[in-house]
């Protein structure tokens, strides 16, 4: 029953108010898309819209679904003047799970031939699934090094050149960490993890270019009918998540010595200007780094296996977007620009054109915003809107989001079958898991593209080119 919401433009539903609420909590999606909705996101936005601080409104993207405390999917910018806070539910447990594109400079003609041998090196190069370890094994102060310079660092270790450092949020280093805010836990759990993809839902994927929408932006993008290029989905592994585990439990002990409310226990929080809140910012940015060195890493170890299978191959990068992220951000709100502390779960970056943080390549246009969709389906790359900024605190969706649970999945598909299916198509698909290939089934997700097309008309961000996959290496 949409009766319930109020339109508040063609795309956008607002929640009805409920008691506490600071701001309004608003829902782009289409109509269908929101007939479909997992039900909770809608308790878990006006929840968020609860919190101390909230500005403006609390956002669900259009492929939102339940989540821990915030929907995945969901945005939430804090005022830290007015005892705005920071909630490691909010950022989420793989903090700056993200996407990079590269470019491989080759045409969908030349994977004809080693299609196989491409995806059966990536699979044996690429670690991936739970307890591989990866390429090197961090000594502590190598570890401390790693979350304080990010991709940087990567660089530095000759895991790739000063160039790919352009074209990654933050320039490849966040700043503000503080690898002294990480537990040892976390940092011994990291230490052999790094140059790994993970499990599940992370992938390596090669992808073709199906079709262009905007062919300008396109070919500022480097992005013509037929390329191919890779995109690898990942965040910050064990360490992450042991960030996200430690600190909400500090954040759910303290919450009453702050005098804070809490609407439900997940969304645990401390005011961005406690000792606690500055603690876990400087964790997370930690966090943040250890992805983006991550995410450089697995970049190095494709280029070796191109290298070696499709020599004339020549791997650049698009863009590297994070999607799990806290980020102090100046926004404008009610005429009056403002530092905020933007939350983006499973919510992707998406500056509009001539936004000082873009590299100079993108200021005509916007910032590349990579989707995934699914391992059977398309993917995205859309671009950043000058509308967004008062739309979603310049923020677009990151995927196509799950319609079922992983728990359902498994009862309705087996990977073996999935697998052959994808291969009858044309999609080598290979991972350690044939349970995570089910859990993974194309169809246990939202439509894609209605999903792309909501976000696009609701000017969150604008389409620019669709990928479908040719070889995809699932955690
Ligand atoms: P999340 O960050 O929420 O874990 O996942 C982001 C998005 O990645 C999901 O919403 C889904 O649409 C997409 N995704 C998951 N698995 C795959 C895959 O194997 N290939 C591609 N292209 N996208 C995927
Ligand atoms: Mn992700
Ligand atoms: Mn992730």
């Amino acid at each position: 029953d949409l009766s319930r919401f109020t339109k508040r433009g063609e795309f956008a539903w607002e929640v009805a108010p409920r008691e506490a609420m600071h701001v309004p909590a608003i829902v782009y999606a289409d109509e269908a898309l929101m007939h479909a909705m997992d039900e909770k996101v809608y308790t878990q936005v006006t929840n968020v819209a609860k919190l101390p601080g909230i500005v403006k409104a609390c956002y669900a993207m259009p492929d939102a679904h339940w989540g821990y405390g915030f929907p995945i999917g969901g945005v939430a910018a804090f005022d830290p003047a007015r005892d705005g806070v920071v909630s490691a539910g909010g950022v989420g447990f793989d903090i700056s799970c993200g996407v990079r594109c590269l470019h491989t400079g080759l045409h969908k003609e030349d994977l004809e031939a080693n299609q196989k041998r491409l995806v059966d090196t990536l699979f044996e190069r690429i670690p991936c699934g739970v307890g591989r370890t990866g390429p090197m094994r961090l000594r502590r102060k190598e570890l401390d090094a790693m979350l304080s310079g990010g991709a940087e660092w990567a660089v530095s270790c000759g895991y790739g050149t000063r160039v790919d450092l352009e074209r990654i949020e933050e320039r490849g280093c966040m700043r503000g960490a503080r690898a002294e805010e990480v537990s040892a836990q976390a940092k011994d759990r990291q230490c052999e993890q790094m140059g790994t993809l993970g499990s599940g839902n992370h992938y390596l994927e090669v992808q073709h270019v199906a079709k262009v929408f905007d062919y300008e932006t396109g070919s500022v993008f480097g992005l013509s009918p037929g390329d191919i290029v890779v995109s690898i989905h990942c965040g910050s592994r064990a360490l992450g998540h042991q960030i996200g585990t430690d600190f909400l439990k500090k954040m759910l002990a303290a919450s009453a010595e702050y005098g804070i409310k809490l609407p439900d226990r997940e969304l645990a929080c401390a005011p961005i200007e406690s000792p606690l809140g500055q603690s876990y910012l400087g964790a997370m940015r930690a966090g943040i780094n250890c992805a983006l060195a991550n995410r450089q890493i697995i970049t190095y170890l494709t280029r070796q296996v191109f290298a070696d299978v499709l020599p004339k191959a020549n791997l650049t990068l698009l863009y590297d977007v994070s999607h799990n992220t806290c980020k102090e951000e100046v926004h404008v709100v009610d005429g009056k620009r403002m530092p905020l502390y933007v939350h983006r779960k499973g919510a992707t970056r998406a500056l509009g054109p001539g936004h000082p943080d873009l590299p100079a390549a993108f200021h005509p246009v916007g910032q590349p915003v990579l989707i995934g969709g699914t391992m059977g389906t398309a993917s995205y790359v859309l671009v950043g809107t000058m509308e967004s900024a008062a739309l979603s605190f310049s923020s677009a969706c990151h995927g196509a989001g799950r319609a079922m649970s992983r728990h359902q999945a498994v009862r309705h598909w087996r990977g073996r079958e999935v697998l052959d299916e994808l291969a009858t198509r044309g999609i080598l698909v290979r991972s350690p898991s044939m349970r995570a290939l089910a859990e993974e089934a194309p169809l246990a997700y939202k439509d894609v593209s209605a999903v792309v097309d909501a976000a696009d008309r609701a000017g969150l961000a604008r389409k620019v080119a669709k990928l479908e996959p040719v070889v995809c290496i699932k955690g």
